[in-house]
């Protein structure tokens, strides 16, 4: 085997061959996915584009509203957030929020000396509960190696820069650990409420390839 040092069940293999269930462990119920979205548009039954359509949806819609809910909470609940960090699975459980048995989350709080980025450096494992899907390019090859070899280039071309002295971490997600950033909160957001605050969380901003803006800067278009 070449040397990774996961101790966890990815397989290594090549990438670029077209499909994107890298991960034995998501794959029956990607495959499941796949297999039914084939059917229904084989059968003419769905269009192809309009199923692009609503995973794009899920992907930066739908899905990281459960995150962004937990991240507002914090910002607000200081025993919550307390609670958030020591006991992350149970805390966002208790959301209404599951994974899949033997999943654990870790979430990992950016400060002004610390930040976090979250990456698959092997496959695409993603805190979907809190995330939904993961984006394309957070499955590419390009982010999966350059997130670990070159943090701040990556943080750069999502418009992000730091000062010098914060503390880049970058943490690799396995099928047994999903990590979530709890952004820092910005400044100026100290009269808004809980939902409103959840509506300024990015997608991005807990992946870790961005902060959180206030006002919020027009979304890309990833
Ligand atoms: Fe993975």
């Amino acid at each position: 085997m070449s040397g990774h040092d996961h101790d966890h069940h990815h397989h290594d293999h090549a990438h670029g061959h077209g499909h994107d269930h890298e991960h034995p462990r998501l794959s029956d119920l990607q495959l499941r996915v796949k297999a039914l979205e084939s059917l229904l548009v084989e059968k003419g039954l769905v269009d192809p584009a309009a199923l692009d359509v609503f995973v794009d949806t899920y992907e930066t819609k739908v899905g990281p509203r459960n995150g962004a809910a937990v991240v507002a909470k914090a910002w607000t609940d200081p025993a919550f957030k307390k609670q958030l960090l020591e006991d992350p699975s149970t805390t966002i459980k208790s959301f209404g929020f599951e994974g899949r048995q033997g999943e654990h989350m870790v979430v990992v709080e950016n400060t002004e000396t610390v930040h976090n980025l979250v990456v698959c450096t092997l496959c695409s494992c993603y805190p979907w509960p809190v995330l939904g899907l993961p984006p394309v390019w957070y499955k590419s090859a390009p982010y999966r190696s350059r997130a670990v070899s070159d943090p701040r280039g990556v943080l750069a071309d999502f418009g992000t820069r730091l000062p010098d002295d914060v503390e880049i971490r970058v943490w690799d997600s396995t099928a047994e650990m999903r990590y979530l950033v709890l952004p820092a909160r910005p400044t100026g957001t100290e009269g808004l409420s809980e939902a409103d605050l959840a509506d300024i969380v990015t997608r991005n901003s807990m992946i870790g390839v961005e902060t959180v803006q206030y006002p919020p800067r027009r979304e890309a278009a990833q």
